[in-house]
């Protein structure tokens, strides 16, 4: 097979890229080692940037998302028992979030890449990079009983944190930083009303706590947990009443529970890796960088990172122009650190750590209560949670 761009990974990095390069002409494949209902299967982010849902909009796949994604001009953080609100629209100077699941908006990409009848490949067995070092870069997996290569100009990377792309550059050109967290989340997702239209973020002494929403009739809902804790150590009933007791008292008083439909645990990571372009190898999203979800930066730094790899194409293929593909690592990873900066700052602030001093958790009350006292702080935070500009 031959294609210009060989897109390793169909998670949203992947197909929007892919969605568009194609409706600027340039071919691409995808390559998919899940099925489609797997994928589509996942729970994870639902907070989007103004900047991602312009791509979703530019990939004419921002229709659905339009219709159905909340804005949301603020969300509250809860602690000592009161509730504060951050005005992103009023610090951030007008704007604000969508809330509109990653599982939706993956979909939306799978069906604009269908109606283009775009090549998206599921199922894909042990995915192999070759010559990446050089310009004649290939790529080959196995389907069945088939092996099947694909020449190309370049390969991207968008295959997540345990894709085989960011692993197949050789030894020590990669400089990788990680901090892992002494806890992980556990999600639950149930088919009731949000405890409220906008998101609470909500530290307590027992742990960190999140009530969050897919939309108004589907709420996602978190609460820390220690690394070592199973997914079949907490009934639904024990979760409920966990978190009831980690948010403010009459938030748990019109809190409306039901069966969860998903629950998962997710360890919290930050992880960079640098630089993310080696030859005609170019890594983006969660392949490059992590960020532990307090924040929502995750799905939105891997927006960035294909808007800038989409432009440096388009100067390559369009306007033989060359320097948005060398600059690309350098501009992507400014953006990214800054996204870990801002995540690594709200997890510190509002999780309990096992084994914090005193002084620590002065700290944290201290940061809290510096937050909603000063006018620069506040603007600070509305400006990184709505998207700092691409
Ligand atoms: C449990 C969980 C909860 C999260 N919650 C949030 C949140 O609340 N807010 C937020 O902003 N972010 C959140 N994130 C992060 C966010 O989901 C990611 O940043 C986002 O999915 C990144 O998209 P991606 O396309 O780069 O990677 P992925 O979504 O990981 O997609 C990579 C794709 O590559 C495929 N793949 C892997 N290996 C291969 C291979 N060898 N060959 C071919 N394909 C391969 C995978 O199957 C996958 O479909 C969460 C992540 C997780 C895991």
């Amino acid at each position: 097979m031959k294609t210009q761009v060989c897109i390793i990974g169909g998670g949203p990095s992947g197909l929007l890229l892919s969605q568009l390069l194609h409706l600027q002409g340039i071919d691409n494949v995808v390559l998919e080692r899940q099925s489609r209902d797997y994928v589509l299967g996942r729970i994870r982010a639902g907070v989007l940037e103004h900047g991602f849902a312009e791509l979703m909009r530019e990939a004419r796949c921002g229709e659905r998302m339009d219709r159905e994604g909340e804005i949301h001009e603020g969300f509250f953080i809860a602690h000592d028992g009161r509730m504060d609100r951050v005005d992103l629209h009023r610090y951030s100077g007008g704007s604000s979030v969508i809330v509109y699941g990653q599982t939706e908006l993956t979909r939306d990409l799978y069906e604009a890449r269908d109606r283009m009848q775009g090549t998206v490949v599921h199922d894909v067995q042990d995915v192999q990079l070759h010559d990446i070092a050089g310009t004649s870069p290939s790529v080959s997996y196995r389907k069945g009983d088939e092996r099947v290569r694909v020449e190309c100009d370049f390969v991207i990377g968008a295959d997540g944190f345990h894709g085989v792309s960011r692993k197949s550059i050789p030894a020590g050109v990669l400089s990788e930083y990680e901090k892992v967290y002494p806890f992980g989340w556990l999600g639950v997702l149930s088919r009731t009303k949000p405890v409220s239209p906008e998101l609470i973020y909500a530290r307590h002494e027992r742990g960190f706590a999140l009530c969050s929403l897919r939309s108004q009739v589907l709420s996602r809902y978190y609460i820390q947990v220690p690394l070592s804790d199973k997914v079949e150590d907490w009934s639904d009933e024990d979760f409920w009443a966990e978190l009831r007791r980690r948010v403010p008292s009459e938030v748990a008083g019109r809190l409306l529970t039901g069966p969860s439909i998903e629950k998962s645990i997710a360890p919290l990571r930050s992880f960079v890796a640098e630089p993310m372009r080696y030859g005609s190898l170019f890594l983006a999203g969660d392949a490059a960088h992590i960020v532990p979800p307090t924040g929502a930066r995750g799905l939105n730094s891997a927006a960035s990172d294909i808007h800038y790899l989409y432009h440096a194409m388009l100067g390559h293929y369009r306007d033989g122009d060359d320097s948005g593909l060398d600059g690309y690592s350098a501009k992507a990873l400014a953006r990214v650190w800054k996204a870990q900066r801002f995540s690594w700052w709200m997890t510190t602030m509002l999780h309990t750590f096992p084994d914090s001093l005193a002084y620590d958790r002065k700290l944290q009350d201290t940061d809290l209560a510096y937050l909603f006292s000063s006018e620069a702080a506040m603007r600070s935070l509305a400006e990184n949670y709505v998207g700092l500009p691409f």
